[in-house]
């Protein structure tokens, strides 16, 4: 198992772009990841796609919690939830503006793979658009029992997965009642990971395509 150090351009800090179908994805699947990566100077893009006025307020809250100092731009969109298939246009056309005005290092987002039609729909659209970045796909679990195979991992301190605990917990004060929504789903998932990577807990991900490139 070797490292992959993320990027750091000599132009300013490492540039993320974080994308998600609905207030909370983003957190829930990288969360951990983006506590440890606002350690450091960091940008970042954050996108959501659908949402009403109140989980919109929900994203924001959390955007700015998990990376306080982060030099943050937030985008929500309306979308209709459920059905990103039917606007696939639509979140084409959001990824390509986004695309065009900036240029991320690392993207953040749903795997093709996911389970949720919403999900899955950002998850196939990404590589389409962008090209030159590392695209990180974000697990999210769920009542359809999707979880597979990641290919990369980000090991969290116990500290760094309580504390994403309890982020979510206060940003989302929405989704409090949902039945899946609880410690033990979020951490025993993160547990799990952890094992893979012989860390006390981790985030993973998927990384269709990476390039190698060799000193010298
Ligand atoms: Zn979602």
């Amino acid at each position: 198992m070797l490292p992959l150090t993320l990027p750091v351009s000599s132009d300013g800090p490492l540039f993320v772009l974080a994308i998600g179908a609905h207030p909370d994805d983003i957190e829930i699947g990288a969360g951990g990841l983006l506590l440890r990566l606002a350690e450091s100077q960091l940008r970042v893009r954050y996108a959501v796609l659908t949402g009403t006025a109140r989980r919109h307020q929900e994203a924001r809250d959390a955007a700015h919690a998990f990376m306080p100092d982060a030099d943050l731009v937030i985008d929500l969109f309306d979308l209709p939830e459920g059905r990103l298939p039917a606007v696939w246009g639509s979140v084409k056309e959001i990824l390509e503006d986004i695309a065009r005005s900036c240029s991320p290092d690392v993207i953040i987002a749903p795997s093709s793979y996911d389970a949720h039609q919403d999900h899955r729909t950002i998850g196939e659209l990404v590589p389409t658009v962008f090209r030159d970045q590392l695209y990180l796909a974000y697990e999210i679990p769920k009542w359809d029992g999707d979880i597979s195979r990641p290919s990369m991992y980000v090991p969290l301190s116990a500290d760094t997965a309580r504390r994403k605990m309890e982020l979510l917990h206060k940003c989302f004060p929405s989704q409090l009642n949902r039945d899946w929504w609880d410690d033990e789903v979020f951490l025993g998932l993160a547990r799990l990971r952890g094992m893979e990577c012989r860390a006390r807990y981790a985030e993973a991900f998927r990384c269709a395509k990476t390039v190698i490139q060799v000193p010298g």
